[in-house]
């Protein structure tokens, strides 16, 4: 069932810079060659891997968009990294009027604030990136967006309302739980925007392809809380943490909720083959994800334990303890209880399967963790308080 939308138009329409571009320092790129792809969100965990693999390709013309890049390097070929918020008067209009190819990345991507900043929450993922995807549809650019696995909800439902197995991109329904349960505001906006683009597609025109990830993890995810950040990180930091600060890892009621998980190496190559397959990949929502890495989080605990005291033999042994939702929360958070993917859109479409399993994927990002926050952890007064027992 592939929707027949309007194919990109072959002159591409440009608009002279606005005054927020020129602050912000956005260079007219070179014409020739690949195309010029915005990232807006580069930063971040996942832009950190995608925007070093793009560098790697001749010619490459890449316009890096955040407001921090402590996890991006300076100096990539081919790569001008840009220091704003896509918030910013007139930048997106001047970043549209640059960029072939715009792909969004830009969230608050971390349970924890949906239900204590719902409201900055639903901007981040719905209203901020509105007139992007406006602006995609009127100057003609192709919008990659990312959206997420949690549109989907609680579990996979048929359009009957039975469960199924795997979350298909066209066929299962998007079951959120209700109003007062504020875990959802992150679903629904990204619900919405979804939406909005959908029928910027079909009825304007726009080229898209959204793209829904299942639990990417690696290498510089989030932050350690106290170190580099504040709050609660996503499950691998938060486990991470505590592994190395000698805590307890705390599984939220119980850790029977289930995840799929997907190396972010393989998950960046997924999204390279859908740079470079537009036509296929024109008007698709797909998942990436890998419904062989389905496992509960007590699970994903004992393994990151494990990998841990691999590297680390002498270290205290980890051990798991329960806490509510509520607790570890607070009011208003509720579970995603399995989401595995349906893998046939993005085999059929990108040719693309991943292989990697926990236990190969598990030891590198073990050992990032320790090279990059041991030291430190063990030097941070924050991060020792948290932690008294640290060996
Ligand atoms: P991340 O939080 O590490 O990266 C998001 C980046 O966006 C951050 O660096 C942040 O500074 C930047 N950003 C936010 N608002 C901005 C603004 N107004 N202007 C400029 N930059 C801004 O998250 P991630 O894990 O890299 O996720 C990237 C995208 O993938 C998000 O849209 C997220 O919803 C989606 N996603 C990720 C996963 C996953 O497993 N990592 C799963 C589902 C969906
Ligand atoms: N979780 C947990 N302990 C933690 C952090 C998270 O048991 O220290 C659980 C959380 O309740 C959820 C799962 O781990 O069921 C995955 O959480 P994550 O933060 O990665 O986000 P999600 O997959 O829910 O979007």
């Amino acid at each position: 069932m592939r929707p027949k939308f309007s194919a990109p138009a072959d002159g591409r329409r440009s608009s002279r810079p606005g005054s927020a571009a020129a602050r912000a320092n956005i260079t007219r790129l070179p014409t020739a060659g690949q195309p010029r792809i915005a990232i807006l969100g580069a930063g971040g965990f996942i832009g950190s891997h995608l925007v070093p693999a793009l560098a790697l390709r001749p010619g490459a013309r890449i316009v890096a968009v955040d407001v921090v890049f402590d996890k991006l390097p300076p100096g990539l070929p081919g790569v001008e990294r840009v220091q704003a918020s896509i918030r910013d008067s007139g930048f997106l209009d001047a970043i549209t009027a640059r960029a072939d190819i715009v792909i969004s990345l830009t969230a608050m991507c971390n349970p924890a604030l949906y239900n204590t900043r719902p409201l900055e929450v639903i901007d981040a993922s719905y209203t901020d990136l509105v007139p992007l995807v406006k602006l995609c549809a009127e100057r003609k650019r192709r919008l990659i967006h990312l959206s997420t696995c949690e549109v989907y909800g609680r579990r996979a439902l048929r359009a009957d309302g039975r469960p199924s197995r795997c979350m298909d991109e066209d066929r299962t329904a998007l079951c959120l739980g209700p109003i007062h349960r504020e875990r959802w505001t992150y679903a629904a906006a990204k619900q919405l925007l979804e939406r909005v683009i959908w029928a910027y597609g079909r009825h304007h025109g726009l080229e898209f392809t959204v793209v829904r990830p299942f639990n990417v993890i690696g290498p510089r995810m989030d932050f350690i809380p106290g170190v580099d950040g504040q709050g609660i990180p996503r499950v691998l930091a938060t486990f991470m943490h505590a592994l190395l600060t000698g805590q307890d890892l705390v599984l939220v009621d119980g850790g029977r909720q289930r995840r799929s998980f997907l190396y972010v190496d393989e998950f960046v190559n997924a999204l390279l083959h859908i740079v470079d397959r537009p036509e296929l990949c024109q008007g698709q929502i797909i998942n990436l994800g890998n419904d062989k890495n389905d496992v509960s989080i007590r699970t994903l605990a004992r393994k990151m334990a494990s990998a841990f005291r691999a590297q680390r033999p002498n270290a205290r042994a980890p051990r798991l303890r329960t806490q509510t939702a509520a607790e570890f929360y607070g009011a208003g958070y509720e579970d995603s209880i399995v989401r595995i993917p349906s893998m046939a859109k993005a085999a059929r479409l990108l040719d693309w399967r991943p292989n990697m399993t926990l236990a190969q994927m598990l030891p590198p990002i073990v050992a990032d963790y320790l090279a990059r926050y041991e030291s430190r952890v063990a030097g941070d007064p924050r991060a020792r308080a948290i932690a008294p027992g640290l060996p």
